[in-house]
């Protein structure tokens, strides 16, 4: 049983049904209707050492990361961030560990305007919980909404950060960029600045923490219907056609940019308004109506992606 259907089976049911539960289960976030023109939007992520940060990693960037990929599912919906809770469990406690990690924690937390409220302590093995809500004047962007014709974006470099893991697990050769991939892995920056401009085009939009093709998926899934890609269209680092390996870019995860899709009507409008805020986004495929391709090139030749699974706790 993988996460998404463990999640499905145990959990989707519980609780009493409430009229202001507008999304539960199932999003980058969930929605909710606290007054009649804005909504609550909450999320969760943790992040374990080993299973999601090698050991090695800086109290200051284990930091950023566990509030970067909070923020990271608020932007997916479009939300604004607003409060966050810290769950965390310590081997031990270490001043200078807590400094770093606190003052880094608080370096993000005033660029993104979010507030911690409050969360728990305790000692245990290194885990790190953040409980973020944003809040929605506006509709979510919400993962169900992709229409035939659409075109895919993507909001930058994808595969950079699993090249870094795969260098650090002694996988992969470290070359020159190893610096700047390992800053993608431990530093992911929330696409924020993309989501606020594009949630008024979009009419779908995940956050790319999972790999490319398997959060796709989910956009498909919830939205019923297909994507074509193509390969020379999406951004990567040269390391990844040198070495030809692709599930780097399809599936490696980690990167923490948005795809969304946009109806054709309005391709013109939100790139000149992406370019006033010197954001580039790419286009890298569309929305068909079912089924997922993807094109090695402009010949048309396809590509095997039975291989490239986004990656599954329990997987
Ligand atoms: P993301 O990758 O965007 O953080 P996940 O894949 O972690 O999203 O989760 C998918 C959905 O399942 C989300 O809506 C999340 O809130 C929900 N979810 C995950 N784990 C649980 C759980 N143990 N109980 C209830 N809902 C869960
Ligand atoms: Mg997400």
């Amino acid at each position: 049983m993988n996460e998404f259907s463990l999640i499905k089976q145990y959990f989707t049911q519980c609780g009493e049904s409430r009229d202001d539960v507008l999304l539960g289960i199932g999003d980058d976030a969930a929605l909710l209707q606290t007054q009649p023109n804005s909504s609550l939007v909450m999320t969760m992520d943790t992040l374990i050492e080993e299973v999601h940060f090698p050991s090695s990693t800086s109290a200051a960037d284990i930091a950023h990361k566990a509030l970067a990929v909070n923020l990271s599912d608020l932007a997916a919906m479009g939300a604004t961030p607003a409060w966050f809770l810290l769950s965390l469990s310590l081997p031990h406690s270490n001043e200078d560990w807590l400094s770093s990690f606190s003052q880094s924690l608080a370096r993000q937390a005033t660029q993104y305007g979010i507030k911690l409220i409050g969360g728990d302590t305790c000692k245990g093995p290194l885990s790190i919980t953040i409980q973020a809500t944003g809040m929605l004047e506006n509709k979510a962007v919400l993962r169900s909404g992709a229409q035939l014709g659409d075109h895919i974006f993507v909001s930058g470099t994808l595969g950079a950060a699993a090249l870094a893991l795969a260098m650090l697990q002694n996988k992969l050769d470290k070359n020159d960029d190893f610096e700047s991939f390992q800053q993608a892995l431990n530093l992911p920056q929330p696409r924020l600045d993309v989501s606020q401009i594009v949630k008024h085009y979009a009419t779908a939009m995940i956050d790319l923490s999972d790999g490319l093709l398997g959060d796709l998926e989910h956009i498909l899934k919830a939205s019923d219907c297909g994507a074509e890609l193509f390969l020379d269209r999406i951004p990567m680092p040269n390391l990844i056609h040198q070495i030809k390996d692709y599930h780097y870019v399809l599936s490696g995860g980690d990167d923490y940019e948005l795809c969304f899709t946009v109806p054709e009507r309005y391709i013109k409008e939100v790139k000149q308004s992406l370019l006033a805020q010197k954001i580039a986004v790419f286009d890298i495929g569309n929305i068909t109506q079912s089924g997922l391709t993807l094109y090695k090139g402009n010949d048309k030749q396809t590509m095997d992606i039975s291989t490239h699974q986004g990656f599954q706790h329990f997987g």
